[in-house]
């Protein structure tokens, strides 16, 4: 068994009214690579600590421990070499790394979170976050940006709180791309020019790669609709669809048009034009403005004038971007949560922007805050929001204290390093 079981706890369901949480929930959890081993512990205790504090016992996480990475190799294949596993065809290597029993506990528990995963040895073999994605065909990419007191590049860190929906299964991340020189590619660009007629727009045509970018109106709707009822449940002030249509008008320009058709279902949303024919330029109480901004235009903005965006929808490649940039504006990957959610099946699994960071781990050094927050998102996703107000409170007073991880130190006047556990424990005492 890749999973251990949790004899006390209960699943965590899904209805047509949303998600039903019990009082006891099981919750998997992957520990995570290299620095998963310092992270980790340190956000379970973090979380625990908010919950008991938030509930007084009355509420409790019945954490299921589930293999994932060099932890399940370790745990299950101890007998298994780099060499050996190199051997094996890539997709039944990626089982290794990632048991059947871990994703089954996922997809039947609902709600999970898991530490940053190294991409494992030997080509063919994707990479283990993107496999969770693609089998539990989690769309959503949520990122919520914000500020939380930590040493920012720009002046007024504090007026940027935007949550990024990012389209988490197409886009030219599909992976459908041919190398220059190939006969594949060769042949897509003949059949560009022969059959299609567009084979003049391809500047040069020898040794030239090429790929694929993919966006439907299932696709997009669903990510758009999934904003709008964050945006509406959230009581958000706007939902801005981020794009570069003017310049890819079937791609990106469709995704625009086909999420203002989404808008058109939700009464709550009022568009910019009708704001202004109507209501004097003023966003009427109760309403939800939708808007859309061109991808550079936004960019730029978001730096300038940060206040002017709240929910943002956009696809794989734009989102990426985007929200990384947002999260260096407010303090960079310490403090950058995230999570990949199906919200029709109601799958949620949560994890840190970062990675395995493979230089500290072990060294009980790192910033476990982009895990801890990746918690607090997942704590409101089940709607436990008081524990989750909590960690954010509590995380902001061990900022302000200036005991801080070495990553946050090194940017901050007068403060003293300390280690990644005692941060934890410094977040526990605030709460
Ligand atoms: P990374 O692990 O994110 O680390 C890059 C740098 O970011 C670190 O050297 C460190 O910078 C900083 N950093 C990352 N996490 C931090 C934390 N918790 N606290 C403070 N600083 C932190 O990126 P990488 O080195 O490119 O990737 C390493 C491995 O992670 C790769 O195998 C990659 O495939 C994997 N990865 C996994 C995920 C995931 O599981 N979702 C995501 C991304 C990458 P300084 O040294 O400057 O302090």
């Amino acid at each position: 068994m890749s999973v251990t079981q949790c004899a006390n706890g209960q699943p965590i369901t899904k209805s047509a009214d949303g998600l039903n949480v019990p009082d006891r929930p099981i919750i998997p959890f992957i520990r995570g690579d290299l620095i998963g081993i310092d992270i980790t512990p340190v956000m379970l205790k973090v979380v625990d600590a908010a919950v008991e504090k938030a509930y007084g016992g009355k509420r409790q996480i019945h954490w299921m421990k589930v293999y994932a990475g060099d932890e399940a190799i370790r745990h299950f294949h101890p007998e298994m070499t780099e060499e050996k596993l190199v051997a094996i065809p890539p997709d039944e290597r990626q089982r290794y790394y990632l048991p059947d029993e871990t994703v089954a506990a996922i997809r039947k528990y609902l709600v999970s979170i898991k530490g940053p995963l190294t991409t494992p040895v030997g080509g063919g073999i994707r990479s283990l976050n993107v496999a969770l994605r693609i089998l539990l065909d989690l769309y959503v990419c949520l990122r919520p940006v914000q500020w939380y007191g930590t040493p920012a590049p720009v002046k007024n860190p504090q007026d940027l709180d935007i949550v990024f929906f990012r389209e988490n299964t197409e886009d030219v991340y599909a992976g459908i791309e041919w190398k220059a020189g190939t006969p594949e590619a060769d042949k897509v660009i003949r059949w560009l020019s022969d059959e299609m007629g567009v084979g003049k727009r391809i500047r040069f045509t020898e040794m030239c790669g090429i790929g694929v970018k993919p966006i439907s109106e299932q696709g997009s709707k669903r990510l758009v609709r999934a904003a709008i009822e964050y945006a509406v449940q959230n009581k958000r002030k706007s939902i801005t669809l981020a794009h570069k249509g003017n310049i890819m008008k079937f791609t990106e320009g469709a995704f625009r048009d086909w999420g203002y058709e989404v808008a058109e279902e939700f009464p709550q949303l009022i568009t910019e034009e009708e704001v202004a024919a109507e209501y004097g330029g003023q966003v009427p109480e109760g309403k939800i403005l939708i808007k859309d901004r061109i991808a550079d235009q936004f960019f730029q903005q978001m730096l300038l004038r940060p206040d002017e965006y709240d929910v943002v929808a956009t696809m794989n490649l734009n989102g990426d971007y985007m929200s990384d940039a947002a999260a260096a504006q407010v303090g960079g990957l310490g403090v950058a949560p995230g999570a990949n959610i199906n919200y029709e099946t109601g799958i949620g699994c949560f994890e840190p922007t970062h990675g395995t960071a493979p230089k500290y781990a072990g060294l009980d050094k790192v910033n476990p805050g982009s895990l801890i927050l990746s918690a607090v998102a997942m704590l409101r996703y089940m709607g436990w929001s008081e524990a989750a107000e909590g960690i954010i409170a509590a995380l902001r007073a061990a900022i302000l204290s200036k005991h801080v991880t070495y990553d946050l130190a090194r940017q901050m006047e007068d403060a003293t390093e300390i280690s990644c556990s005692a941060f934890g424990g410094r977040i526990i005492a605030a709460l």
